[in-house]
């Protein structure tokens, strides 16, 4: 694991913290581990437990590693383990995995990067982002 995902996935942890399948479809069922056991409060996932679902369409590299486009899932949400028959939560609730982000990311968001000249520190610029996928 790159450094770059680990801060991500630390992130991402730490907004979400329990499995977000369980917070925003009350239908989707129990949480399973890697092994296809129950995990008994999905609300709350260890870090060595839960998983990052990358949410958005059509993206490549760099936004792999940005938080905004990740959900903390159980492995049974995200990859159908345990009794699923096939059935994958994370594939089949998309539109409720992106509607999740928007909420907590907010849909316009104030981007700010360090500005240098010649590598020299000059300041913040800061950027509007509207997310429009
Ligand atoms: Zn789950």
């Amino acid at each position: 694991m790159s450094a770059l995902v680990g801060a991500c996935r630390l992130e991402v942890y730490g907004r979400d913290q329990g499995c977000v399948a369980r917070m925003v479809d009350p239908e989707s069922g129990p949480c399973y581990d890697a092994w296809g056991v129950v995990i008994a409060n999905g609300f709350v996932l260890p870090y060595d437990v839960g998983e990052m679902d990358y949410v958005r369409l059509g993206a490549t590299g760099d936004r792999h590693q940005l938080p905004e486009d990740h959900v903390w899932l159980c492995p049974g949400h995200h990859r159908g383990t345990g009794p699923s028959r096939g059935y994958v939560w994370a594939t089949a609730n998309r539109r409720k995995e992106r509607d999740y982000l928007d909420r907590v990311n907010g849909v316009i968001r104030i981007v700010e990067a360090e500005m240098t000249v010649d590598g020299e520190p000059v300041g913040l610029a800061r950027d509007i982002v509207i997310r429009t996928d």
